[in-house]
């Protein structure tokens, strides 16, 4: 057959039909340039029969130009694809392009020229070029990226590269990565794990689906028995994918992998240049890279034989993406698995109720780690009533803790105090008029960044140098902050213990993997005495001398009241306090709150995680949220208040009427205005068996909007702002 369909990348265009010229091969799944009115577009060919379009008759079809140098995207992944446009209501095409996600790829393997510092001295610098010699020592890339790297104009480089202070290389993007040898270092595996270690190996070695939940308290040697899951599927020539919630975290878990297998892996994430994304990308579709490394990005990948999934701290909230496709990134995993017919290992000590709730109905199978590795303990928790031990006026350290603080000081141990809150201050006002700094985009405050005199706002990244007069009334020094971010709570340290050395950790100064590894470097070596830290120091990290955990305010988590904040708030304390006494001393974790009653701080004092996850399941299952209940949003945003609002009243006023499904809202998003767009939700509860994406498709197929307005589905949300 000479004719083929083509999904092709525009959004707003259904699937297109071309003609196959003479002694062209395309199959299911070629990469294809081809035009489109006067342009050309990038298409994947796909099977005519699972997409439907219009038939256009054959005198008609226009060929196609030519197939892509990479290899056709495979059947399963091809599957993935659908299925995930399907579940979350997103266009194939958005879907399919997160798959083509280095566009240098398709072009080809080839050389690429990068640039690097040559050893030439200048006699004198222009500002400009001294700047670039400062910020570009062991940097090589191309010259837009250097540009970008060292904040100068691309002619700035151009001119340096004349005058022989930059020098060309060329880089072959098809260039092996070294490979990883399985049995580099292989660890003696405790009981524990060697009963879960042979699971996995096994399960690798049958090529069939199986999710497991990998449920092991902190510290019990997660990593070390996935690991041997990796080595099996390396034994066997076949790929493997771990997904990571945040890049900080890749750091370590890279030195961890280089241990085990005598390499790094390949990584996968948004700031790889694109030198590395052509060539990672090209050697995972060829099957070349053998381990990839990635956030949640990295599970549309073009695998060309992968093995086994592993989605590492599963429960993180920040594997859902919010925005374009708003999927979940642990879920598509185990659906990959299943389409590949792979392993899938999902691992934490926290796991999601939804996860708990598989492996309860038999789908996941559970594997557990019941014990720290090694014969260390599980830290002591303690609850700092904060309305009877209260901090000084103006502080947030309440005495307990300053005195536990002092104590490891003297000790020569480390203590680690969690806020989840960067910055300063998270609101600043005037005391003599009142005025409060707000965003002129979002309904948000801005806050206090001390450190870099800044007042920022944490949704759309809008910037002020912090003034010495209030706008308002213009009375000098009249500002004050109001409660505590992480930098406060340092600063607050630095009083209370000034011979300590303190350690900021937030993604302000964690901002490059250099940053990351200077600061496990520093921390290990004991050249840190207290870390004061956001979510980033919750999880990964293992410092055998951290004794003592502070968490500075547990009841954050639960103001605002989604249907997960006390999840939220268990699952975070928990990780934290994860990190006192993994080593032979043991550890200690102090949580202060106002709310020493809530059932999530006694579970966690009391250690009863069963206790807590028996309550929020009978909880969910009496609000007929998720996993007994299905959640789905609709956010509507307009530049135009009114538009927004009359958008979504029209939506609510369409809105089906179902017995199963019970529709709230349109209200005004709590976050009524972000990025200059004002904001409405519907929020949808169904049940289980309702076929809540037909419902919601069905609903809104009906309807049309104004261009200004946006309309996006949010299915299985995470968010509630
Ligand atoms: P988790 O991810 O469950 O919190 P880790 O995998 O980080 O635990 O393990 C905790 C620490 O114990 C790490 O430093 C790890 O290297 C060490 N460890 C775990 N299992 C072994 C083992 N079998 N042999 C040697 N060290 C181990
Ligand atoms: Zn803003």
């Amino acid at each position: 057959m000479n004719r083929v369909r083509c999904l092709v990348f525009n959004s707003a265009l259904g699937p297109l039909d071309y003609r196959v010229p003479e002694g062209m091969v395309v199959e299911p799944g070629s990469v294809v340039l081809a035009p489109l009115g006067p342009r050309q577009i990038i298409g994947v060919v796909w099977e005519a029969e699972r997409l439907p379009g219009a038939e256009v008759p054959a005198n008609k079809l226009r060929p196609i130009l030519s197939v892509l140098p990479v290899p056709p995207l495979p059947a399963p992944l091809r599957r993935l694809i659908e299925w995930t446009a399907d579940y979350y209501l997103a266009p194939l095409a958005s879907v399919a392009r997160m798959a083509l996600s280095s566009t240098g790829a398709l072009r080809g393997g080839s050389t690429v020229t990068e640039y690097r510092l040559t050893d030439k001295q200048a006699e004198r610098l222009t500002p400009q070029r001294a700047k670039a010699i400062e910020a570009l020592h062991s940097q090589q890339a191309t010259i837009r990226e250097l540009a970008e790297l060292a904040g100068v104009s691309d002619a700035v480089l151009r001119g340096m590269v004349n005058a022989g202070l930059l020098e060309p290389v060329l880089v072959d993007s098809d260039r092996p990565y070294p490979p990883a040898d399985p049995a580099f270092f292989g660890p003696d595996l405790s009981d524990d794990q060697t009963v879960v270690a042979a699971k996995f190996v096994a399960s690798v070695h049958a090529h069939e689906f199986q999710p497991y939940l990998l449920d092991g308290v902190t510290g019990s040697g997660k990593t070390e028995t996935y690991f041997e899951g990796v080595a099996a599927a390396l034994e066997d020539g076949r790929q493997v994918l771990v997904l990571l919630p945040e890049i900080a975290l890749t750091e370590t878990f890279l030195k961890r992998f280089g241990a085990r297998f005598g390499v790094t892996p390949v990584t996968w994430h948004s700031s790889l240049k694109s030198s590395e994304r052509r060539r990672a990308w090209r050697a995972v579709a060829m099957g070349s890279a053998q381990v990839i490394v990635g956030a949640r990005s990295a599970l549309f990948l073009p695998f060309a034989n992968l093995g086994l999934i592993i989605v590492d701290e599963a429960h993180e909230v920040s594997f859902k993406q919010d925005d374009g496709v708003r999927y979940n990134a642990r879920d598509v995993a185990v659906m990959r698995a299943r389409f590949e017919s792979v392993p899938v290992i999902l691992a934490s000590a926290t796991p999601a109720l939804e996860s708990l709730q598989m492996a309860e109905s038999g789908r996941y199978e559970r594997v557990i780690l019941p014990s720290r590795f090694g014969g260390a303990t599980m830290p002591d928790i303690h609850v700092v009533d904060l309305r009877v031990e209260q901090p000084e006026r103006g502080h947030w350290i309440a005495p307990p803790l300053v005195k536990a603080l002092k104590d490891r000081l003297e000790k020569g141990e480390q203590s680690l105090l969690f806020l989840n809150r960067r910055g300063y201050a998270p609101l600043t006002l005037c005391r003599t008029c009142g005025y409060r700094f707000q965003c002129p985009n979002c309904s948000a405050w801005l806050v206090e960044h001390r450190l870099s005199r800044r007042l920022a706002c944490h949704h759309c990244g809008h910037e002020v140098p912090t003034p010495d007069a209030c706008p308002e009334c213009h009375e000098p020094d009249c500002l004050v902050a109001c409660g505590p971010g992480v930098e406060r709570i340092a600063d607050e340290v630095a009083a209370i213990l000034p011979e300590a050395r303190v350690a900021l950790v937030t993604s302000d100064t964690l901002t490059s993997p250099a940053k990351a590894a200077e600061f496990v470097e520093m921390a290990s070596a004991k050249a840190i005495d207290v870390i004061v830290g956001t979510q980033l120091v919750t999880k990964g990290y293992h410092f055998p001398e951290l004794t003592l955990v502070g968490v500075i305010d547990a009841d954050m988590g639960l103001e605002g009241g989604d249907l997960r904040a006390a999840e939220r708030t268990y699952q975070q304390v928990a990780q934290v306090a994860g990190r006192a006494g993994r080593g032979e001393k043991p550890g200690e974790v102090l949580i202060q709150t106002r709310h020493p009653e809530a059932p999530v701080i006694e579970a966690l004092a009391s250690g009863d995680r069963d206790a807590f996850y028996a309550a929020e399941t009978e909880a969910r299952r009496d609000a007929g949220a998720p996993p007994f209940g299905r959640w789905a949003a609709i956010i509507v945003s307009s530049e135009d208040e009114a538009e927004a609002r009359d958008a979504a009243r029209g939506i609510g006023g369409s809105a089906p009427n179902l017995a199963d499904v019970m529709i709230l809202g349109p209200a005004p998003a709590p976050l009524s205005l972000l990025r200059g767009r004002y904001r409405y939700r519907l929020l949808i509860n169904a049940r289980r068996s309702t076929e809540l994406q037909r419902v919601i498709r069905e609903w809104l197929d009906q309807l049309r909007f104004p261009p200004g307005v946006r309309v996006a589905v949010d299915i299985d949300p995470y968010s509630f702002v």
